[in-house]
């Protein structure tokens, strides 16, 4: 190895330690930091973001970087791991040179100030309190994006940063294609006979619950002698090293079941984060590729699996023998018709299979909206609600449960939410692929066994790290791009037998 590329990785893997110790203190900012620590704590990840934010940007990082592609110039970055890093840190590189200090210092303000004001906003269900605040935030995003050469949509900027590679239109084409499709079966849906589910809501006890969901992730393939779960109002998973990606859950006593599946959920992310490869830790090709890759993996295991009757047939029985009077004279069928209910609702995170994705085209032709400056944010609720009645033919009754629901832009984030929808499609995807391969996955689920699944999907997806772009490695694994065939033909497969259409 060049003397030049050990210097290199010697100054990123120093600015991976002070991204990874500001994720720890994000962790417990989020789990065990007392209220008092906060404005601390403050400090304390600003200091170490910007050091990291310093030492990644520095001239010395930007001469090695040039050195280094013309020694490696013809090196294929598709085989050669040293190529793919430099590919992927000259244009994190590149992109985190373009923005100015102070500017992240201004969005850093101006997002806190808006996020405080959403809140109240939000409680009071009034978007008069959080619209200049939102007006502030697209404005600063349409400076961000000023920073970057025209691309062939604005938008292509923002959903660069989440979604390396991919285009607006890409996208647009991909949902264009979903969105008859899935209105058409939702309309069916609606016209069956619907599924009842009350049995889900009665009181369920919190430890049991825990104590199954754990289980569950253990099946999966958790290893809990790299990671860990806590309790968080909010539940995530978050990476320090390849040996340490730790999750979190929440019980809702309104939503019992919501802490099993996030608890999948949360696994799934963190197996992907687990499953990379060993030599890639403390470089900037260690953990996901994409949002996009990574709710694929979070999903696959909530609900290709999670979801599935084959994982109900083998779980359904201890699971009733934990909550007997609860699920009495529920039968598994019934149980498992209750767990994919579908039902248009106001609440994106509380949406199921069928109807999430509309939850998603919406945002995204908002943020197009406001981006290109076609939409005006006073505009947003009448928008909103408009197209919810389009789109799921509900109208929200107040702003709380409708534009004010998602944190994301009082955040300061515009660009992020397509891709929880193409996460969904990507799983699709790669399921037909795994399925083809394994062709005998449905009777190992259907025997609680998860091993052949994982290492599929750990030599295929999680190894690579960041070394592909999401199109790239989809394209790679499945043989198509991004494309929502399966997970239409998925989507119709299942609720055509739920709902008998
Ligand atoms: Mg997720």
């Amino acid at each position: 190895m060049s003397e030049k590329l050990n210097q290199l990785k010697e100054i990123l893997g120093e600015v991976t330690d002070l991204r990874n110790a500001g994720a720890v203190l994000g962790w417990d900012q989020q789990t065990y930091m007392p209220q008092g620590g906060s404005e601390a704590r403050g400090h304390q990840l600003g200091t170490l973001g910007k050091l990291a934010q310093i030492k990644f940007t520095s001239d010395e990082v930007g001469q090695l970087l040039e050195d280094l592609r013309a020694e490696f110039a013809g090196v294929d970055p598709g085989t050669d791991d040293d190529a793919a890093m430099l590919r992927v840190v000259s244009r994190d590189f590149e992109k985190a040179r373009r923005v100015p200090p102070e500017f992240v210092v201004e969005v850093a303000m101006v997002s806190t100030r808006a996020f405080e004001a959403w809140m109240e906003a939000r409680q009071k269900s009034d978007f008069s309190i959080f619209r200049p605040h939102l007006e502030k935030v697209v404005e600063l995003t349409q400076r961000y994006i000023s920073f970057f050469p025209p691309a062939d949509h604005p938008y292509d900027t923002l959903l660069d940063d989440y979604e390396p590679g991919m285009k607006t239109a890409d996208v647009q084409a991909i949902f264009d294609n979903m969105r008859p499709k899935q209105v058409k079966l939702l309309k069916q849906i609606a016209a069956a006979k619907q599924v009842k589910d009350g049995f889900l809501y009665g009181k369920y006890n919190e430890k049991k619950m825990d104590a199954f969901s754990v289980e569950i992730a253990t099946k999966f393939g958790y290893d809990w002698t790299r990671g860990r779960q806590d309790r968080a109002p909010h539940p995530f998973c978050t990476t320090f090293s390849v040996n340490d990606v730790r999750i979190t859950t929440r019980f809702e006593k309104e939503n019992p079941t919501a802490m099993l599946f996030s608890t999948m959920h949360e696994t799934g992310h963190a197996l992907y984060e687990l499953g990379c490869k060993q030599e890639f830790d403390r470089t900037p090709l260690m953990g996901g590729t994409s949002l996009a890759i990574h709710e694929s993996q979070s999903r696959m295991w909530e609900n290709l699996v999670g979801r599935s009757f084959a994982f109900w047939e083998h779980f359904y029985p201890q699971f009733k023998k934990l909550f007997p009077a609860q699920l009495d004279g529920v039968s598994l069928r019934t149980f498992y018709k209750a767990i994919n209910k579908v039902e248009p609702s106001f609440i994106r995170v509380n949406a199921d299979e069928a109807t999430y994705n509309m939850h998603i085209m919406l945002r995204l032709e908002l943020e197009i909206g406001m981006v290109d400056g076609s939409m005006q944010v006073k505009d947003l609720p009448e928008i909103w609600n408009d197209r919810m009645n389009a789109y799921l033919g509900v109208t929200p009754p107040n702003d709380a449960q409708g534009v004010l629901q998602d944190m994301h832009w009082a955040g300061g984030s515009i660009g992020y939410f397509s891709t929880y929808a193409l996460g969904n499609i990507v799983s699709a995807q790669l399921w037909e692929k795994i399925n083809k391969d394994l062709p005998n996955l449905d009777d190992e689920i259907r025997k609680g066994k998860f091993d052949s699944l994982l290492e599929w999907l750990r030599s295929k997806v999680h190894v690579h790290g960041r070394k592909y772009d999401p199109q790239d490695l989809v394209k790679k694994v499945t043989g198509s791009k991004i494309d929502s065939a399966a997970y239409v033909r998925y989507l119709t497969k299942k609720y055509s037998e739920i709902y008998g259409l």
